[in-house]
């Protein structure tokens, strides 16, 4: 089994990102802003903000991190919202998941300008996706399809498999891997015979969040493996795989920790970047004399 080092692969696209940055910012740019908004005390989601922020700082973006109270209104984050959408010093801009219940999630991120939606899951940016245009992607399907890349492994003619059907990943990465011409199947919670289809899968990408889910019994040898969940089990992150029992069975499989988690970030910093570039076009266009 050959192990899908995303923390390796990460390390070094980063290191390709900040060498784009120093380019800029020699020729007298900014650098780019990321700004973060996290809501609360949950220590997953204090931990992920801590590792975005590291990341910013290792490629030479800038980072503001926002932090609001567990009980916080809707009128004061959106106040936060729209101060952010203003500045011209932040391209890109997110707001951490999960958020408390009594907040609306998707009308929040809709209130994000599409043009810094750094997570890629503003609606308008999800649309443009699902019709195959050019955008801002979700940071964990992207940054898996970047991990495959990396890897070189081609999924087109593959039966895919995914497990999850969330608007952040299983969905996303499932339209991903059939624009790469993979044949795709969507597994969910009221999938009656999962090992029926994680059986015929060439890749299998798991996003349930529910350790141990995914047996030896249930994959197909020399299947690739992507396992995207994040679970805390007696004091250790495991995935939704048993890396374990797979192990001698496939022929390629992400790590968790080590895996999908430093892609996503990666990814994160790479839609900064993007959104950094446009920002930076756009004013250049409007100093340009004789337009507006
Ligand atoms: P989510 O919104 O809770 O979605 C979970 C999906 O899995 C749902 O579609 C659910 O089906 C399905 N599911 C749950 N139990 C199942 C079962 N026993 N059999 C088949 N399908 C089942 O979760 P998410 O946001 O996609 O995240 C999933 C996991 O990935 C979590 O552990 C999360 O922490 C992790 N994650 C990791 C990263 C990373 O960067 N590494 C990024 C995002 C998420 P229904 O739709 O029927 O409910």
């Amino acid at each position: 089994m050959i192990l899908i080092d995303g923390k390796a692969t990460a390390r070094q696209l980063n290191e390709d990102i900040k060498a784009k940055i120093d380019g800029f910012v020699q020729k007298g740019e900014r650098p780019p802003g990321l700004a973060i908004i996290l809501i609360g005390e949950n220590p997953a989601s204090l931990s992920y903000v801590k590792g975005k922020g590291k990341a910013c700082l290792s490629v030479g973006m800038t980072h503001e991190l926002i932090r609001l109270p567990e009980d916080v209104t809707s009128e004061a984050v959106e106040k936060v919202i729209t101060r952010l959408n203003q500045d011209p010093l932040v391209d890109g801009m997110i707001l951490q998941l999960p958020i408390p219940r009594h907040l609306d999630a998707d009308r929040l991120i809709d209130l994000i300008s599409k043009d810094k939606d750094a997570d890629g899951f503003h609606v308008i940016n999800q649309g443009y996706m699902y019709q195959k245009k050019p955008s801002i992607k979700p940071a964990t399907p992207k940054g898996i399809m970047t991990l495959l890349k990396a890897y070189d492994l081609d999924v087109a003619g593959m039966n895919a498999v995914v497990i999850g059907r969330s608007n952040i990943v299983g969905f996303p990465i499932a339209r991903l891997l059939m624009d790469a011409n993979a044949t795709v199947t969507i597994c969910h919670s009221r999938t009656s015979d999962l090992k029926q289809h994680t059986k015929e899968a060439d890749l299998l990408v798991v996003s349930a969040g529910r350790p141990g889910l995914v047996t030896k019994d249930m994959v197909k040898k020399g299947a690739i493996v992507i396992d995207v969940g994040v679970n805390r089990v007696d004091g250790k992150l495991v995935g939704d795989v048993d890396f374990e029992q797979l192990k001698d069975v496939v022929s390629y499989m992400t790590p968790v920790p080590g895996g999908v988690g430093p892609m996503t970030i990666h990814t994160l910093i790479h839609n900064t970047f993007e959104l950094y570039q446009a920002n930076i076009k756009t004013k250049d266009q409007l100093n340009t004399p004789g337009i507006l």
